[in-house]
């Protein structure tokens, strides 16, 4: 008998038009059957935000393919809460058009995405390549034939418990790859600033911007991977909490009694 088709819900947050989310698909259709439900425009650096205040439109591309003006967050928590007939066994996000680094994690629509994915029990991952060299294009055959490579071992391995997984590709050519690297997430430096502008009445508005952030350099951080032009895998969690401040914090004296 054959076996089932495992179902992929495939999602990004640079939007429906974004190449990288077309190549993920590609990839992923060798793997399994491919379910698209995405922000119809960029939505980059939206975090894990969902839509609360307005209500959401969805448009139908075709059988398997959504577009919504919702957030990555919405795009799975449609995926996954029932507005498809059946749930994905797999959430895929990417591939995200620059790295998802450090605590890039933290504001990226892209991770959130696969984080949503796993708030609900499901295996996931998000993909991003790290930004070309100047004069160079985005690539990103690379990256798609190693998704679908993780997707098998996904199916195959099963994810460790409590763990989805950040991707991050070398914009190079598949043969100039030197390999997977399992990571923890480095440090980025950032080094934004609030930069004001004036508007044509003469009126006061901003930017957030500022130089391109560097990071700490340290070995078997996701930075460290992508240096050595090796493709970063770096397992991510749910659970922020700090357990060895638990008992630091319990001697602290925040009795509700009166000083
Ligand atoms: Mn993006």
């Amino acid at each position: 008998m054959q076996k089932k088709k495992p179902r992929i819900l495939v999602t990004n947050d640079d939007g429906i038009h974004s190449p990288g989310i077309a190549a993920l698909a590609e990839a992923l259709r060798e793997v399994g059957e491919v379910w698209i439900i995405a922000p119809d425009r960029e939505r980059s650096a939206v975090s894990h935000s969902f839509t609360m205040n307005h209500p959401i439109r969805v448009h139908n591309l075709d059988e398997r393919t959504f577009i919504m003006d919702g957030t990555p967050a919405d795009c799975v928590m449609f995926g996954t809460r029932g507005f498809l007939e059946n749930p994905p066994d797999l959430v895929a996000s990417g591939i995200n058009r620059g790295p998802n680094l450090g605590m890039d994690t933290v504001y990226s629509g892209t991770v959130a995405a696969a984080h949503e994915g796993h708030l609900h029990g499901l295996p996931a991952f998000a993909i991003s390549m790290n930004v070309p060299a100047q004069g160079e294009a985005y690539r990103f055959d690379g990256a798609a034939k190693f998704a679908k490579i993780l997707a098998q071992a996904i199916f195959s391995r099963h994810m460790p418990d409590g763990t989805f997984l950040n991707v991050n590709v070398p914009n190079l050519p598949w043969e100039q790859l030197r390999g997977v690297a399992v990571t923890r997430l480095g440090q980025r430096i950032y080094r934004d600033k609030i930069i004001k502008r004036m508007d044509p009445q003469g009126k006061e508005y901003y930017w957030i911007g500022g130089d391109s952030p560097t990071w700490v350099k340290a070995e078997g951080t996701d930075f460290h991977a992508l240096e050595e032009n090796k493709i970063s895998v770096t397992p991510l969690g749910q659970d922020f909490t700090q357990f060895h401040a638990i008992t630091e914090l319990d001697r602290w004296d925040l009795s509700l009694d009166e000083k």
